[in-house]
């Protein structure tokens, strides 16, 4: 098969995770559930990345992460303030409530500029936080921020900072789903803890799967408080790897050399080189400009039956032909090319 648009998870393993993962299977025997080195070199690089000594755990994949660690910010009867879009409100199967015993989510869209671009907004926030304050309307007690967004947006370092503040004076914990962290650090070019605990998050799901890891997602504690009893909750949820390293040596792989941010460095570069040779075809209409390494187009729907007619896979998720394209670690700026140009004859073909 050629290589895909459809997501950034559909890319392989990038050689740095292969050949940690290859190495760490290399010697001889080592202990299991964590106690080995490579988990150990994982939690530090994971310290080193964020310059904090946060909590570092490794679960199987990006459902869990977020679903234990708003588990552990909600009691049963607590709610998390999301967007619509979130990927805990729309493709965790309701995930947070199952792990969380009952927490709901309370998602709003107040149709505003930043709702299309699936970010919240403090107004949107303090309003869904306050909609109900009496005893038969689950209390509202996280947030949860994705970053970058589901549609390709990212934070800014001081919308981040405006979002906790309110959190705050809401009494509400910050959690954010990192999946597409590390495309949303390369794009604001700031140093991770400028945009995590240094921006007043409290737990973040850290992605690798999507960035060229083969499986297993970290959920970092900034605030350590907040991890007591992690380890018994992610055990008894079958979240704990018992041989470890296999999770665990890929990211040490990924993080101790730079590459994590070089791969989400180049996702998000071709982004750019997609969005800018679709951008004015008869017909494409772009949302907004990419800022991490999904391009959101509407394509003219001709245009993508005969693109899935020449084999090229991508999903429609928006109304009006509104296309999602993503780039991955290995994408290639040929693939890019060939993607455009049928997309060009697609085009002006009537
Ligand atoms: C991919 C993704 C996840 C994790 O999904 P899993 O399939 O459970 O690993 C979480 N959040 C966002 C925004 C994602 O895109």
């Amino acid at each position: 098969m050629k290589d895909q648009f459809a997501s950034d998870n559909w890319a392989g393993l990038a050689p740095q995770a292969l050949a940690a993962l290859l190495e760490a299977n290399g010697g001889s025997h080592a202990p299991a559930y964590g106690d080995d080195v490579w988990t150990q070199r994982a939690c530090d690089a994971v310290r080193r990345v964020f310059d904090t000594d946060c909590e570092v755990y490794f679960v199987f994949n990006g459902t869990a992460a977020n679903a234990l660690s708003l588990a552990a910010l909600c009691r049963p009867y607590e709610a998390v303030v999301c967007t619509p879009l979130a990927h805990i409100a729309a493709d965790e199967c309701n995930a947070v409530g199952f792990m969380g015993q009952g927490v709901s989510l309370l998602t709003c869209d107040d149709g505003s500029d930043a709702a299309r671009r699936a970010k919240l907004t403090p107004a949107a926030l303090d309003a869904a936080a306050r909609r109900r304050r009496d005893l038969h309307a689950p209390r509202a007690r996280a947030v949860s921020l994705t970053q970058a967004t589901e549609l390709g947006t990212v934070y800014a370092v001081e919308e981040l900072r405006a979002l906790t503040t309110a959190a705050r004076e809401l009494k509400l914990k910050v959690h954010m789903d990192g999946a597409r962290f590390a495309n949303a650090v390369a794009s604001l070019g700031c140093a991770p803890a400028d945009a995590s605990w240094r921006a007043g998050v409290d737990v973040l799901s850290f992605g690798a799967t999507k960035n060229g890891a083969p499986v297993g997602e970290a959920v970092v504690f900034f605030d350590r408080g907040l991890a007591d009893g992690f380890e018994w909750r992610a055990k008894q949820a079958g979240q704990l790897a018992s041989k470890m390293r296999v999770l665990t040596a890929p990211w040490v792989g990924l993080l101790e050399g730079g590459a994590w941010l070089a791969h989400a460095g180049h996702a998000n570069a071709m982004a750019q080189r997609l969005a800018a040779a679709i951008d004015t075809l008869p017909g494409v209409h772009l949302l907004h400009a990419p800022q991490a390494n999904g391009v959101f187009a509407e394509l003219p729907r001709p245009a993508i039956e005969a693109l899935r007619a020449q084999g090229w896979r991508f999903h429609e998720m928006l109304p009006n032909g509104g296309c999602r394209l993503m780039c991955a670690w290995d994408t290639r700026p040929e693939t890019v090319d060939a993607f455009a140009a049928d997309l060009a004859v697609a085009c002006r073909t009537p």
